[in-house]
């Protein structure tokens, strides 16, 4: 699937919330295009002397309601498209949010794992040295995504503040702590969802001990499984991009952790503690009552929604649903916690250290825990209160939330504003 097809996917679903409210054609039409995007090539010394280059990009898709914010990937299928689809979310998101951000993304052709550290480290310098002008703690600030982290965020912090001649740590977030970064970031984006599932545990009949398949084990999906177990849920299933493992009885999930930090994928634990084999793309399939999406777009489609046994999906990923497998979801009465809500806990922990960085005053790890919390149980009570009113998905629900945000925002800059030009 081409990124391109993935933002006209994208816009699917601002469609279906545009039906919903009475907004202005010029709010649609401003929201389908992205405001700037910027590809650069990447020149780097390899180890051995030898230069590479590699493609890169910096959306920013929407300034309305303020400065752009949204991650930077680093992934060998990075493409244009991708990034615009992504940056879109962001927009989405951080309304939905209410946070005071516009949304944009960044990537970098690349597969990170085939670099040395020394040769991650000056790409994600370059990185910092293309777009510093496009960037800034009121214009546009990154933070991780897929296959970058808090050390790839700090480099980027240092390139930064080499570049204009002081430290400007509100310039990017899930920085290390050493260097602004905030406690709570690493698992903020599980935790958010790990919150909105247990606030709406009741409306959504769930019991007190679930059965859990989890789809990738990255920061998201390890973090989601160690919240959901401590709580008394159990993990039957979880897969990465090299295969799969199951037990009825329950995986160990510190022995998944164990491995994927050895650099060792979960299929390695494959015959200790009674993790048995599964085929990866058998996962969306496995008997539970929650699948928890955690990789890339585009996992469950048309081919394999069909196939879900869980009746509730939480969307740790930006955009694993399409459209055509949302359709098949809803028929068969599963409920979809979608994306610019459930994955929505990462970017607002991300606003809390901007603010932090900004007032030079730092929150207890309780602090953000509650203030998470509550901005988590505010915006998904509204939205389900929303889709129960309406009568219509969770994830059309949300986009009615943010678009009536990003509606109110784009009428009140005035329609000869530069934001509408
Ligand atoms: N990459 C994360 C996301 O997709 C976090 C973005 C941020 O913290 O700005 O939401």
């Amino acid at each position: 699937m081409s990124g391109d097809d993935l933002l006209g996917q994208a816009h699917v679903r601002l469609d279906e919330a545009a039906q919903q409210l009475n907004v202005d054609h010029d709010v649609i039409e401003k929201l389908k295009y992205a405001r700037e995007t910027t590809q650069v090539r990447l020149m780097i010394r390899m180890d051995d002397g030898s230069r590479k280059s590699f493609l890169a990009w910096r959306c920013r898709y929407d300034d309305t309601r303020g400065p752009t914010k949204g991650g930077i990937r680093f992934h060998p299928d990075a493409s244009v498209g991708e990034v615009e689809a992504l940056a879109f979310w962001m927009t989405c998101k951080c309304a939905v949010m209410n946070l005071p951000y516009g949304g944009g993304k960044g990537a970098v052709q690349v597969d990170p794992r085939k670099l040395s550290k020394a040769e991650l480290e000056r790409l994600s310098r370059a990185y910092i040295q293309a777009f510093s002008r496009i960037i800034g703690p009121d214009r546009d600030i990154p933070a991780p995504d897929v296959y970058t982290n808090s050390m790839i965020m700090g480099w980027m912090a240092d390139e930064y503040a080499q570049i204009v001649g002081q430290a400007v740590p509100a310039v990017i977030t899930g920085k290390p702590i050493a260097l602004g970064g905030s406690l709570g970031r690493g698992d903020a984006t599980a935790r958010g969802g790990y919150y909105l599932v247990r606030h709406l545990a009741e409306n959504l009949g769930l019991g007190k001990s679930m059965r859990v398949a989890i789809q990738g084990f990255g920061n998201a999906g390890q973090h989601v499984a160690r919240l959901l177990v401590a709580d008394g849920h159990r993990i039957v299933a979880v897969s990465d991009s090299d295969g799969a493992v199951q037990s009825d009885v329950g995986l160990h999930v510190d022995m998944l952790i164990a491995a994927k930090e050895a650099g060792q994928p979960v299929a390695s634990t494959i015959g200790q503690g009674g993790h048995q084999s599964l085929s990866a793309h058998e996962l969306v399939g496995v008997d539970c009552d929650l699948l928890v999406p955690a990789a890339l777009e585009n996992m469950i489609d048309e081919t394999n929604a069909g196939t879900v046994r869980a009746k509730l999906v939480l969307e740790l990923a930006n955009g694993p649903i399409t459209p055509e497998g949302d359709t098949i979801l809803a028929r068969n009465g599963t409920v979809v916690l979608p994306d610019i809500l459930a994955n929505a806990g990462g970017v607002t922990v991300s606003y809390f250290e901007w603010v932090q960085n900004r007032q030079g005053f730092y929150w207890t790890l309780e602090e953000i825990h509650d203030r998470l919390r509550a901005i988590m149980e505010r915006e998904g009570g509204a939205i389900w209160s929303i889709s129960r009113e309406k009568n219509i998905t969770v994830r059309t629900a949300a986009y009615v939330h943010a678009l009536s945000r990003l509606a109110e925002a784009i009428e009140a800059h005035g329609t000869q504003s530069f934001f509408m030009s």
